[in-house]
């Protein structure tokens, strides 16, 4: 059985993912990185002019991959962007976990951005470890919060443990299979390792205790693997408590490397053929080259240095000479990488995402969706002699998902299409820092957009009416600009033998 766990930590802004991230990687045994995960992050961002905007609203706009090992288990965490703001980049990020921990804020409970990522994982049936974060601070009570998950996230939960008292009357975290309790030490009040086999509990948090281990479903394998259930942990990510026992739930119970859809298939991660999927392109980190680096999720087979794949949208085999695998301690050259496994793969531009990569090019992952974006805009230039900076900056951004571009049949107004405003912000900085090209974003008359499929004869025939509300996208394909929702439902009606997709799967 594999020994690979892929995941990601789902949670909304200030909920601790970054300190509970540091408290992981310690226990991974990067210790000496531990603690730096944003000093590092600052240090790459100073380096590229693009990222201003990470340090303006002080975010994280970029995910990034890393990879530990403990008791012979391999972790590889996949770092979702902690804002409010809903990316298709966060979404795709969790097209390629296998499994999430979700934390969330004990004072606070589910909020905004937990629920919409705790939907994506839903679609996908990605399970869940709950854990219920900064229970040394005042919060609510456990059975509030556990009745919260459960009813707004209609999921089963069931508590592996209890905190002992909150906040003023906080004295450490109780273990229901181990009836252990881990205490607070010295004038930090961490957690340093010492446990009670015969703890005294208050009467009270023993009442309680109790009452939670019967009151609530007890931990069942298969439902937690198909989504239904989830384990809940009470802990503290700043004073460590719970932290080792959420590595090990997501060592024994997290499921290993998931078979891939693909088409009517589903490729196994047994399959000897090394295959992959790239979910994330990162461009320009150094901002004197136009490098990327694609982000590729492998499926199946045992990855070889120097290995000819195949990338789906390119049709003839590429060597990946210089694949990096993302160890917190550095970025390392792989040599060897199993199914789970992220592979980083340098390239100018080849490798796009949604491309399927493989040996023998047979192969098609699918649910890789590009959305129908929410926000659209027209790009207007400030100096009109630039337009062919601005396609260009277009095509790249739209090929590396930042942004969906639409080239209107009529007319020269280029309109771009987001599902969040971040990815507008985003948009504006970075075409200014790498292409020079200064731009405002104006109010398009189109609401929203839909991908056309249908024989060419019908689409023709569409195409010759209604050339005013048609674009193509960065491929060429056909697209149905909107003034509104209601819109699209209109000419849906009015043409049955098309289809107006909200979605695109490349
Ligand atoms: P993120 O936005 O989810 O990455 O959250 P951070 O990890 O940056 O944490 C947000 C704030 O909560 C920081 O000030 C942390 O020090 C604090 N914090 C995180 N975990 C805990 C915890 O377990 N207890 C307490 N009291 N504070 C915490």
């Amino acid at each position: 059985m594999s020994n690979r766990r892929t995941f990601a930590i789902i949670s909304h802004p200030d909920a601790g993912k970054t300190t509970l991230t540091e408290k992981l990687l310690l226990q991974g045994g990067a210790i000496h990185l531990a603690g730096e995960v944003k000093a590092r992050g600052q240090a790459r961002r100073a380096r590229s002019d693009w990222m201003k905007i990470e340090q303006q609203r002080g975010i994280s706009v970029t995910s990034s991959v890393m990879t530990f090992e403990r008791d012979g288990i391999t972790f590889n965490l996949l770092d979702t962007p902690g804002h409010e703001d809903f990316s298709e980049d966060t979404y795709r990020t969790l097209t390629a976990v296998d499994s999430a921990i979700m934390v969330i804020d004990a004072a606070k409970g589910i909020e905004p951005q937990t629920r919409k990522l705790f939907e994506v994982c839903r679609l996908r049936s990605v399970p869940i470890i709950t854990f219920v974060n900064k229970v040394d601070r005042e919060g609510k009570s456990g059975f509030e919060l556990l009745d919260e998950v459960a009813d707004t996230l209609a999921l089963d939960v069931s508590p592996q443990g209890w905190p002992v008292g909150m906040g003023g009357t906080f004295q450490g975290v109780l273990d229901f299979a181990s009836g252990e309790v881990s205490r607070p030490e010295g004038p930090s009040k961490e957690f340093r390792g010492k446990r009670e086999a015969d703890a005294a509990l208050p009467d009270e948090v023993a009442e309680e205790a109790e009452l939670a281990r019967i009151g609530y479903p007890e931990f069942d394998l298969e439902a937690y693997r198909n989504g239904d259930l989830t384990p809940v942990y009470f802990g503290s990510a700043l004073k460590n408590f719970g932290v080792t026992e959420l590595i090990e739930a997501i060592a024994t119970h997290a499921p290993p490397p998931r078979p891939q859809p693909a088409g009517e298939e589903q490729v196994s991660p047994e399959r000897d053929e090394v295959t992959g999927f790239i979910f994330k392109v990162q461009a320009n980190m150094d901002p004197n080259h136009r490098d990327r680096i694609a982000f590729m999720r492998q499926v199946s087979g045992t990855f070889k240095r120097g290995m000819k794949l195949t990338p789906s949208g390119l049709g003839k085999p590429i060597a990946i000479h210089s694949p990096i695998l993302f160890f917190a301690q550095d970025r390392e050259l792989a040599d060897t990488a199993e199914a789970g496994d992220i592979i980083g793969i340098p390239n100018h531009g080849t490798l796009r995402v949604g491309d399927t990569l493989s040996e023998k090019n047979q192969i098609r992952f699918t649910g890789l969706p590009n959305f129908a974006p929410e926000i659209l805009r027209r790009v207007v230039l400030k100096d009109p002699t630039k337009t062919k900076q601005l396609r260009k900056a277009l095509d790249d951004l739209s090929e590396e998902g930042v942004i969906q571009v639409f080239y209107p049949e009529i007319g020269a107004q280029w309109i771009v299409g987001v599902v969040g405003q971040l990815q507008l912000d985003v948009l504006v900085s970075r075409l200014e820092a790498e292409y020079k090209v200064e731009a405002n974003l104006e109010p398009a008359p189109f609401a929203t957009a839909r991908w056309l499929k249908g024989d060419a004869k019908t689409l023709g025939e569409f195409e010759g009416f209604n050339r005013a509300n048609l674009a193509r996208d960065r491929d060429g394909d056909l697209v149905f600009m909107a003034k509104s929702p209601w819109d699209v439902g209109y000419q849906q009606e009015k043409n049955p033998d098309l289809t107006f997709s909200a979605t695109k799967e490349r």
